[in-house]
């Protein structure tokens, strides 16, 4: 076979690769098991693609190992996503906290790059490419894959794993990897759904289906970590990117505790109040802040109509309480259906931080989602594949 190396996936993490070994001269041919190439490219961000996060560093992701991405960090950074669509006609824009998007084009626009610099390069994107298995030689891999019934077998000197993660298995997400690793004793650290919405059974499904549709700005946390952000109410629980992001850190029977006013004091907003117009109802005060849907929805809770003036200091108490510190306890998870990312994946202690190469199979690269590196929401886990793919590319 005429190639360098093979790519399993034409996901983001491969397109990457494929490119980036083009600009060095190198051939490979992409393996993609779905009709065309970068499925959940095309579904991100709604669509519109938040490719990176200007803010992006090490500090944002959740591996075992926090060190292992800072070399990849340092080979390809923020400003090299930046400059590299920018030469493709893609401006970023930042919608908030840092997300990049393109400005007046969208995630086709982003793929369609991948394609035509492949095109440019000559390198081959076989799509309808399932593969089924990979033979580990003295020389190289055979890998076989399957294409319109028919099995086809390619042999190479590099093979690269781009297989992504387990979430949305609709869209041709496989644990190909995660078998790959545990057929040949790489450690693999325990793979769950993360950016992921959570959900509510029980007493208290009621009260959050009932709010279905709204969102509410609030801190979000556990003992670990906080985010700043909306939360969405939906008839199973609760979603909205504050909810996603603490979804990646929460165990199941954990609580997570909502400030549902966060940079206010609602003891300090009552007192004042109280001193300029004792008479105003709490909800009358609440609907300040919140939809009225929302403040009757704490009616569940709180004295609602009584005069600010004349609450009892248990009640200021349990009103500190409800909009503070008010604690869910999730059911469970969405699961892979509708998660972001996996959190999880192949042991990163496995593979060189440097060259991205399996330290037991030499010629063997993994990069992005497949590998135990799981980024915040806010275009992290894409910088993370683009750079995971530009390291790979230069060592292939
Ligand atoms: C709904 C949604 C929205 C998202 N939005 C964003 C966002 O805006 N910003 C952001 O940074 N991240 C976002 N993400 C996360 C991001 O899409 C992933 O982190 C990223 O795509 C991972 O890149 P990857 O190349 O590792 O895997 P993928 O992009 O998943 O690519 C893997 C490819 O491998 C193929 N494959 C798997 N097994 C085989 C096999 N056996 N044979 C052949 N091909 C195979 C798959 O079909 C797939 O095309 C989003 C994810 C989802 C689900």
């Amino acid at each position: 076979m005429n190639a360098d190396a093979i790519i399993i996936g034409a996901g983001a993490c491969g397109l990457m690769c494929a490119v980036q070994a083009g600009y060095l001269g190198k051939k490979v041919i992409v393996l993609e098991k779905n009709e065309k190439p970068g499925a959940k490219i095309l579904i991100s961000g709604g669509g519109r693609c938040n490719y990176t996060n200007q803010y992006a560093s090490p500090e944002q992701f959740i591996s075992a190992n926090p060190h292992f991405l800072k070399s990849s960090f340092t080979q390809w950074t923020v400003d090299d996503t930046i400059s590299f669509f920018e030469t493709y006609g893609i401006q970023g824009k930042e919608k908030t906290l840092g997300q990049l998007f393109p400005d007046e084009k969208n995630a086709r626009d982003v793929v369609q790059v991948f394609t035509s610099v492949c095109e440019d390069f000559g390198q081959e994107i076989r799509c309808n490419a399932d593969v089924k298995d990979i033979e580990i030689l003295p020389d190289g891999f055979r890998v076989t894959y399957e294409k319109n019934g028919k099995k086809i077998v390619l042999k190479s000197e590099k093979l690269v794993m781009a297989t992504g993660g387990l979430p949305i298995p609709k869209m041709g997400a496989t644990d190909f990897a995660l078998r790959f690793a545990r057929k040949h004793d790489l450690k693999i650290v325990e793979t769950a759904p993360a950016l992921v919405p959570l959900t509510i059974t029980g007493k208290d499904e009621e009260w959050f289906a009932q709010l279905s549709g709204n969102s509410v700005f609030c801190e979000v946390s556990n003992n670990e970590i906080a985010f700043e952000e909306n939360i969405l109410f939906t008839h199973w629980g609760l979603s909205g990117p504050a909810i996603l992001q603490i979804s990646t850190f929460w165990r199941r029977g954990e609580v997570v505790n909502i400030n549902l006013l966060p940079h206010h004091d609602i003891v300090a907003v009552l007192d004042e109040e109280r001193k300029i117009n004792g008479k105003t109802l709490l909800s009358t005060l609440l609907n300040r802040f919140y939809t009225k849907k929302f403040t009757d929805a704490l009616g569940k809770f709180l004295p609602l109509i009584k005069p600010v003036a004349a609450l009892t200091n248990a009640e200021l108490q349990l009103i500190k309480q409800t909009i503070h510190e008010f604690k869910v306890k999730p059911a469970g998870d969405k699961g892979y259906d509708k998660a972001e990312v996996m959190r999880g994946g192949i042991d990163t202690n496995e593979i060189s931080s440097k060259t991205m190469e399996c330290k037991k199979i030499p010629g063997l690269f993994f990069g992005g989602e497949c590998l135990d590196v799981t980024g915040w929401l806010g275009g992290y886990n894409f910088q993370w594949a683009w750079a995971s793919g530009f390291v790979i590319a230069q060592n292939i």
